[in-house]
């Protein structure tokens, strides 16, 4: 069964996490105290649902815990951002992903028990300065609807493989463009590169050969 994701707060970040989820035939629910945000995104989500998520209650009800992967998408109000992510590791939630909007409060969001906290605007500040200044590959990535760059945590059953013989490109139509080990980023890998436990692979491909790559391997 393919993955199910909540994301809480369906601001601009949350809503467009959620929609592109959604179009890749994840089940989504999205969840937001705000009736009206619920309105605008309900075509995009399998599930939409208004609640305030710092009410473990609320979160019960949901059926929180049944979900992968959480991604609380709060901005403005850190409060209920930091107050979201604590209940949401109290109840047991196997992975959830937070947006930070600035370093401390991506300090505190480890603290409570994120599992992953993104910085979208700084991040995405680093790849347009970067963008400005290279003639890139990536802008082209971004223009192509189909394709993504995705990180995929490698598999029991890729571990003490090299590249050669996992054969990803024949098997999924996906290409290996770097491998993080540890701290450490192994840019354009060669075949014979080994992966071990715990490394992530960056790939690219199209969406749909992204996701039985994910889903399979
Ligand atoms: P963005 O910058 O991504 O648009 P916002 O801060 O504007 O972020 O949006 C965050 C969303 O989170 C808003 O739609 C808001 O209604 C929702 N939200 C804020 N607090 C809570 C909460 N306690 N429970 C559920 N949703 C919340």
């Amino acid at each position: 069964m393919s993955k199910q994701f909540a994301i809480i707060g369906m601001g601009r970040f949350g809503s467009s996490v959620a929609r592109t989820l959604y179009e890749m035939d994840f089940e989504v629910m999205g969840i937001d105290e705000n009736e009206e945000r619920i309105n605008e995104n309900i075509q995009y989500v399998t599930h939409a649902v208004a609640a305030d998520t710092t009410d473990e209650r609320a979160l019960r009800e949901i059926g929180i815990r049944n979900f992968d992967v959480v991604v609380v998408a709060i901005g403005a109000d850190i409060q209920a951002s930091i107050l979201t992510v604590l209940i949401l590791k109290e109840m047991g939630v196997k992975k959830i992903v937070a947006k930070a909007q600035n370093e401390r409060h991506g300090q505190v969001l480890y603290k409570v028990g994120a599992d992953r906290v993104v910085f979208p605007e700084r991040d995405m500040g680093v790849r347009v300065a970067h963008n400005l200044i290279s003639a890139n590959v990536l802008d082209f990535i971004e223009l192509a609807e189909d394709y993504s760059v995705a990180e995929v945590v490698a598999s029991s059953n890729m571990i003490g493989k090299n590249l050669r013989q996992l054969d990803l490109r024949a098997r999924y139509e996906v290409n290996v463009i770097a491998i993080k080990s540890g701290d450490k980023f192994n840019i354009a890998p060669s075949p014979d590169e080994v992966i071990r436990e715990g490394d992530v692979l960056v790939v690219i491909g199209n969406n749909r050969h992204l996701k039985t790559f994910e889903e399979q391997d």
